[in-house]
């Protein structure tokens, strides 16, 4: 068991000063103050004065098993490093194929996921990849998510995109339809995640999907909506409609997207213009390639994404654009195990949930990540790396 003493709590709220004790992988009790010599049991004590205990984050869209490819076969990016989820705070993540649903298979993908699980953190996976008719491991979107423990959606699907499969918006219908179900008959989210490109018509699908059918709003979730200023123009318009929207904190000037919003801005724009800050979440889209075209359609430049973006876009939001903390924090914790119908076994510090805990430095940074009770890093030493890392 471990005792988290005298921590400034964000649950994500800021409760202030707080103990919390861990055990069995869950937090077992949180006070104002807890004596470990009350409880008969062998307790390590932790000081963590000055410091700020936040959730782990869950990152909804990471490239487990290397994404890319999109400038021949030299650019597959590679797996991601169990060292660097560690060092990025990743807690939870959820893994996506991408646009290569011919070279990348689910059943890797999958097989990465139980990996990482065992090397310390949770997992979840999203059937399908950016391809149109949707690529599945058990026959359909459907049967993936009933019978898949992993499975809880169907994604990254491309759409606005020319690399997209073009689908029709009655293909999309039918695919949001048998996540949905899917979703229903195992007590999952269900999702769709839609990849959004920089395509002219932007979120005009989901726009007329919604219009036109029952699916609940919740139910489609696109992503990388930061990627130019019209297209975000389009997501604030979504999510004030009741739309969850996701903010790609690895797309941004700083990595060369000159059209981008940068994700703390993003994060500042949506709630200055009415945002609910419940309909906002960010993920990394690490390890996937980023490759940047030219007028001609060409690739110019490929790059990896990485996935401690989203910590550095937490501070930049909070300090930079003087965001409250609990704000910025709900949007990579809280506001994520919602959609993915995870809270609040996940997202919150909280009694009885998961002990999936970040210890902040005063200047936000990272300093210890615990994840099922373990600590896989400590004062910014990584203690648990992949089974073939050094
Ligand atoms: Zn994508």
């Amino acid at each position: 068991m471990i005792l988290l003493k005298n921590a400034m709590v964000f649950a994500p709220e800021a409760l202030g000063q707080m103990d919390v004790l861990l055990g069995m992988g869950k937090i077992v009790k949180m006070a104002k103050n807890i004596d470990k010599n009350s409880i008969a049991l062998d307790i390590e004590e932790v000081d963590c004065e000055g410091k700020c205990l936040i959730p782990g984050f869950i990152d909804q869209h990471v490239h487990m098993i290397g994404g890319g490819g999109e400038a021949g076969f030299h650019s597959r990016t590679p797996e991601v490093l169990f060292s660097k989820v560690v060092e990025a705070g990743i807690t939870t993540m959820l893994g996506v194929l991408g646009t290569d649903g011919t070279t990348r298979h689910l059943e890797s993908l999958l097989a990465k996921a139980r990996a990482l699980e065992i090397e310390g953190i949770s997992t979840y996976i999203l059937t399908g990849s950016y391809e149109v008719p949707v690529n599945t491991l058990c026959g359909s979107i459907r049967r993936d998510i009933i019978l898949i423990d992993k499975v809880i959606g169907v994604g990254e699907i491309a759409i606005s995109d020319h690399r997209s499969s073009q689908p029709t918006k009655q293909e999309l219908k039918r695919i949001a339809t048998e996540a949905r179900l899917g979703g229903m008959l195992s007590a999952k989210c269900g999702i769709t995640q839609f990849h959004l490109g920089d395509g002219k018509s932007d979120l005009k699908m989901l726009f007329e999907i919604i219009e036109e059918t029952e699916i609940p709003m919740r139910h489609l979730v696109p992503t990388h909506v930061n990627r130019n200023p019209k297209l975000f123009e389009d997501a604030i318009r979504y999510a004030k409609a009741g739309g969850y929207i996701d903010i790609t904190s690895g797309i941004s000037n700083a990595v060369g997207f000159g059209k981008a919003v940068k994700p703390s801005k993003a994060l500042k724009e949506c709630l200055e213009n009415g945002v609910n800050i419940d309909n906002i979440t960010m993920s990394s889209d690490g390890n996937g390639s980023m490759a940047q075209y030219n007028d001609k359609g060409q690739v110019e430049r490929l790059l990896v994404t990485t996935m401690d973006a989203t910590q550095k876009e937490m501070r930049d939001a909070v300090i930079d654009e003087g965001i409250d903390m609990s704000n910025v924090v709900k949007t990579v914790t809280e506001n994520v195990a919602k959609v993915l119908g995870l809270y609040p076994k996940k997202g919150c510090i909280k009694e009885g949930s998961d002990a999936d805990i970040l210890v902040l430095d005063k200047d936000l940074a990272i300093n210890s990540v615990i994840a099922k009770g373990a600590f896989l890093m400590r004062d910014k030493e990584v203690l648990v790396k992949g089974t073939f890392e050094e």
